[in-house]
């Protein structure tokens, strides 16, 4: 009796704001296609849309039916001109991030052979590695809570806790030990500041400490001024590189940059009971409603949560639903003929996301 394959996964989709309908809607698309009725999708309102309306950016029932769902697949959220009244933009997915403890902000960058990409050396078209950024205290952990003396000053706290950093390196040498079995190098960099402030010299104690527990991997250190230089003089010498918040919101729009730009960067936000699903990009405003939005990042980001919920669930065809997918992203680049407007191109959503069902 195999109960596993009928099993069906509950995905709550917020489809937000700006581009983010625009790109969701032929994602759920291609998701139908390739797990069929293991999933059921819940929709619900978030974001810039939510608080004009009703003064919250996520409500009670939005975060009810998130924490109860498998999964959360989310596109972007967010407006330049909504903003709370201390002039911050509203910045739910941050928010989502801290609720459900996602510590873990997976940020594959993988590059498709056959997109354009701005570095000539061949190895650049063969990229592979992961960023693993913090993703709920840091820099960011500040966030609301100003410490400001009027116009004279504002101080924002960097705070790094051992009990995340012990699951966020776990997480990260978890990740490399795994890259080692699949042929890959398995070694995992510490990104920080250690040469400077006292939270990041104790970043790097804990990480050092968690490293003794995994001596298969290699762990090493990288000051993340010259992680920002080796990103872009040599980043086919990494394999997994682990950082705090801040470092890793920069770090990682520039790996979106490293295979193309930010339609093309997927992302996961893991903790140890939720995960959200969500391109790199935002709700990208000045090309909102123009049909120009490129949706690869989006479904790259769905074939995660099929990986994740498969791996989470031991459910063997949910993997191989994910695998499906962003093997059918490779095909729809693979001649080389796939030119997304955010290049220059004239491929936008519609027409980017027909290639990606055609290589299905
Ligand atoms: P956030 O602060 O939420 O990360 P942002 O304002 O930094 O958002 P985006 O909204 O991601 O940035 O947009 C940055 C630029 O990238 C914009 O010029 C936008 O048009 C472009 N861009 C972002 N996502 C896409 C996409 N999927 N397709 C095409 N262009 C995009």
């Amino acid at each position: 009796e195999c109960l596993v394959s009928n099993r069906s996964y509950r995905i709550a989709v917020m489809p937000g704001d700006g581009i983010g309908p625009e790109v969701m809607e032929p994602t759920l698309g291609l998701l139908k296609s390739v797990a069929g009725d293991a999933l059921e999708f819940e929709t619900y309102e978030s974001g810039a849309g939510l608080y004009a309306r009703t003064g919250e950016t996520l409500s009670k029932e939005t975060l009810d039916g998130a924490g109860a769902a498998d999964a959360i697949l989310l596109a972007a959220m967010g407006l330049p001109d909504v903003r709370y009244p201390d002039g911050r933009e509203i910045a739910p997915q941050v928010e989502l991030r801290e609720i459900f403890h996602l510590y873990a902000g997976v940020r594959p960058v993988k590059t498709i052979p056959g997109a354009p990409i701005p570095l000539g050396d061949p190895r650049a078209q063969k990229l592979d590695f992961v960023l693993i950024r913090e993703s709920t205290e840091g820099l960011f952990w500040e966030r609301g809570k100003v410490a400001r003396d009027g116009d004279r000053e504002a101080r924002s706290i960097m705070r790094i806790s051992r009990d995340t950093c012990v699951q966020l390196f776990d997480f990260a040498f978890e990740l490399g030990r795994s890259r080692k079995a699949q042929g890959l190098p398995g070694r995992v960099t510490c990104v920080d500041k250690a040469n400077v402030l006292d939270a990041m010299v104790f970043f790097r104690e804990v990480f050092d400490e968690r490293a003794k527990l995994f001596p298969e991997v290699t762990a090493d250190h990288r000051y993340v001024d010259a992680m920002a230089l080796d990103m872009v003089r040599r980043p086919w010498d990494y394999d997994v590189l682990v950082t705090e918040n801040m470092f890793g919101d920069i770090l990682s729009d520039l790996g979106a940059g490293l295979m193309g730009g930010l339609g093309m960067a997927p992302s996961a936000d893991i903790g140890d009971k939720h995960a959200v699903f969500q391109p790199c990009h935002g709700t990208a405003p000045d090309i909102m409603g123009q049909g120009k939005a490129n949706p690869t990042a989006m479904i790259l980001s769905a074939a995660m949560m099929l990986d994740w919920l498969g791996r989470r669930h031991d459910d063997a065809d949910l993997v191989d639903a994910g695998g499906r997918l962003s093997a059918a992203v490779d095909a729809a680049y693979a001649p080389g003929t796939l030119a997304p407007v955010e290049f220059g191109g004239a491929a936008g959503t519609a027409v980017i996301s027909d290639a990606v069902a055609k290589g299905l």
